[in-house]
């Protein structure tokens, strides 16, 4: 029997509501087409690796002196079969021992308001996203990830993600639930944050909510 893979857009939809992972594994034929906003995400990500081709990194908090200059790679496929995980990386920073996954997002800097005005970190999806990733990149390559960096497009502003070894835990805990999920074909509860339920585009198959 194959393994059964799950991708780390799956440990995000997991991290923002059990029950779409449900539709897309267990009922594919919904079928449902790609919402305007993720079209423009996925166009947005493509300019911007354009642009980091050119782009300092001192957005990363990185010096571009000295001899050993950090490097960069885009579009990083990773896979591991023990983790049941596969997913392209958007940007790898490489700084010397240490490897630095980054995840571009077209939305609005939750931080750009400050602490005073609602400023937040970055939804715990996207953390759990970019914790995903790192798993993935300690299975392949060999090293210990603790930082990574969600970088918001629009504002062209990088942010510090802690990837500490409770958010790893709670992505392979995902993990387990969504193959218990696949396996078995049962309908998780909805999200208790059902503000969330008005733009999702599974909202007219739930009838609960
Ligand atoms: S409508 Fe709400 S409960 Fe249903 S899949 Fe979307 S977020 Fe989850």
């Amino acid at each position: 029997m194959e393994p059964l893979f799950f991708t780390v857009t799956d440990v995000k939809q997991m991290g923002y509501c059990p029950r779409i992972v449900y539709y897309q594994y267990c009922l594919p034929a919904l079928n449902v087409a790609p919402t305007f906003h993720m079209q423009a995400g996925a166009q947005a990500g493509q300019k911007t690796e354009a642009l980091e081709h050119r782009r300092s990194l001192r957005a990363y908090g990185l010096s571009e002196a000295g001899p050993h200059l950090p490097a960069r790679e885009f579009d990083v496929w990773l896979e591991s079969e023990h983790l049941r995980l596969r997913g392209r990386l958007d940007m790898l920073i490489v700084a010397g021992g240490e490897l630095i996954p980054v995840d571009y997002k077209d939305s609005e800097d939750p931080m750009a308001r400050g602490k005073r005005a609602g400023g937040r970190q970055a939804q715990h999806n996207w953390q759990l996203q970019l914790a995903a990733y790192a798993l993935l990149l300690e299975a392949t390559r060999g090293a210990t990830i603790s930082r990574g960096f969600i970088y918001y497009i629009p504002a062209r502003r990088a942010r510090p993600v802690a990837l500490t070894p409770a958010l790893k835990a709670e992505v392979r805990c995902l993990v387990d639930q969504m193959e218990d999920v696949a396996q078995r074909e049962w309908m998780p509860a909805p999200t208790p944050h059902r503000e969330r339920c008005r733009a999702c585009e599974y909202r007219r198959f739930c009838n609960d909510v």
